[in-house]
Formats: C-alpha cells, structure tokens, sequence
C-alpha cells in the first residue's frame, strides 16, 4: 500500500510575514495518513522548518547539479538543504526546463545531488500541448524518466517520488482527466515494472497541473495516482487542507 503525498509548490511567492501566516493556517488543519510536503522559496526555507516542527516535511524547488561544495555562485547544493532540514527536492519542474533551459542530463544529475544528500527528489515528468496533440506523451514521459534510469538505475528511482504534470495544464486552471492522468501514471509504473515490479509497486507517482479541491478526489481515487504536487492552490491553506483530505484514505 503506497502512502498518499501531497506536496505544495508556492513557487517564487510570499514575503516573510504572508508566508508565516500560510504555515499557521496549514499547522491547524489535521490530516491522517496523508505525507504533506510544502516546497518554499530557498529564502524562506529555514523560517519553514523551524515553523512546522516536523508536522510537514519541507523541500526545496531547485538544487545545484554539483554533488561537492564549490565555487557555483548563486547555487545552492542539496547537502546545505539536508543541513538546513529539508528532506524533498523537487527536480525537473517544467518551469525548469522550459524557463532555466535544464536539460534531462541537468535533471538526472541534480536528482543523483539530492539522493547523494540523503533528500527525495521528487521528478517531475510531462508533456507539452505540442506533444500531447501529436501522439508523443508517452515518448517525452519514458524519455524523461530514462534520464534518470541511465544514470542511476531502478535503485534511485525507489528512493524518489515522481510527479507526472502535464505542461498544458500547470498554472492554466486546465486539468489533465483522471483517465489521461491515470492513462500516464500506468505508462510510467510499467516501464518501472520492466525493471524492477517491487519498485513500481511501491514508488509514488502523484499527479500535479492545477489540482484544486473540487477535482482532487477524483484525482486520487486512480489506482495509480498517489496524491498531488499542487502549484496555486497550495498558497490558500483552507483550499491546500482539503485537498489532502481527499488523499486521506
Ligand atoms: C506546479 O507548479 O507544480 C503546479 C502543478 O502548479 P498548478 O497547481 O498551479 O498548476
């Protein structure tokens, strides 16, 4: 049985005061047997952690590709978030790709940063409308998902989580249906079967592109959709509690 995730990116948003205020309205909320992981600015990182006290893990949105310390400026390495107390970091955001021109060689090697570091990275995997619209969804996802593989193997994978986010539907209000999200979930949890059937069983694959209370349950309710990686809504704590509350099983 695979354990619900729902993560919140707030992306490049908050000040200090908005964002304390964010962490006490989602500490009042309770939810069980759901894995909560909020990803904020790297500024705002260690006011998080401090704040949440282990009621939610924290992660960062972005890593250095560099697994040693070193002469990077403006990077920083996933062993300064370990040391800061984060235990997430998400890799591979498409706004990475599109906007910071990260490559899936990038990808694959901040992702083998972040285990080196003892975090999870959570890969984030998905299709443009283009690629949607001329049948290449499942080429660009296996594609993206084998960058990771080549350089560290099935093993890695079971240590990740993976967010399948169609492009076309991140920050659009446009959610991809349960059936094409589930459709891409199968997709991915087969090609890890290929290798190894424990791990496809047991890695989390969650769904993110403009997930909001109202289509959450749904959502999850697919055999292979695991919880969510929630961009906007995640920024409203009444709209973020109860979309965990449809994760809750
Ligand atoms: C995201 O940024 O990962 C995301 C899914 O954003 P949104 O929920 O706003 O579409």
């Amino acid at each position: 049985m695979r354990r619900p995730l729902v993560a919140g990116n707030w992306k490049m948003h908050g000040s200090r005061e908005t964002v304390t205020q964010l962490v006490q309205s989602l500490l009042q909320s309770e939810v069980v047997g759901v894995d909560r992981v909020v990803f904020p600015s790297l500024i705002h990182l260690s006011s998080v952690v401090d704040a949440v006290s282990g009621q939610f893990s924290v992660g960062a949105q972005v890593c250095a590709s560099q697994q040693e310390f070193g002469a990077f400026t403006g990077e920083v390495a996933a062993q300064q978030l370990a040391d800061l107390g984060c235990q997430f970091v998400l890799v591979g955001h498409s706004e990475r790709r599109q906007l910071f021109a990260e490559t899936d060689a990038v990808v694959a090697q901040k992702f083998m940063a972040a285990l080196q570091a003892g975090l999870i990275p959570v890969l984030c995997l998905g299709e443009t409308l283009a690629e949607r619209e001329s049948e290449q969804t499942e080429q660009v996802v296996l594609r993206q998902l084998a960058a990771v593989l080549d350089v560290g193997g099935v093993s890695a994978i079971a240590k990740s989580v993976l967010a399948y986010e169609p492009v076309w539907a991140i920050g659009t209000g446009l959610t991809a249906t349960p059936e094409q999200a589930q459709a891409v979930h199968k997709i991915l949890r087969e090609a890890l079967a290929k290798k190894d059937a424990q791990v496809a069983e047991l890695v989390r694959i969650v769904y993110g592109g403009s997930v909001k209370a109202a289509s959450a349950a749904e959502l999850f309710a697919m055999p292979d959709i695991d919880g969510g990686l929630v961009g906007g809504a995640s920024l409203n704590a009444q709209e973020f509690a109860a979309i965990c509350r449809a994760a809750e099983q």
